[in-house]
């Protein structure tokens, strides 16, 4: 996997970690909204850097997806 490295100082010496985020997002209507989500984020046990790989994106899209259908009212007819 080529997330399991720092990408700063190259140490392998990484945890992944889980952190309470937010996102701000808009429906396809153009209404913003927010979106809570636990995000999976790798961090360097050596020089503390807290990046995000592709699981974080991952998350992203499916927290997104997620509250996009809560957040939408019954669908209204096109
Ligand atoms: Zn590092």
């Amino acid at each position: 996997m080529a997330n399991n490295h720092c990408p700063t100082c190259g140490s392998r010496d990484v945890v992944q970690r889980t952190v309470n985020d937010r996102l701000r997002a808009a429906d396809p209507r153009g209404h913003p909204f927010e979106v809570e989500l636990q995000l999976p984020v790798w961090s360097c046990r050596i020089c503390k850097l807290c990046w995000q790989g592709q699981e974080a994106l991952a998350a992203k899209e499916a927290a997104y997806q997620y509250a996009l259908v809560k957040h939408l009212p019954s669908r209204p007819a096109t």
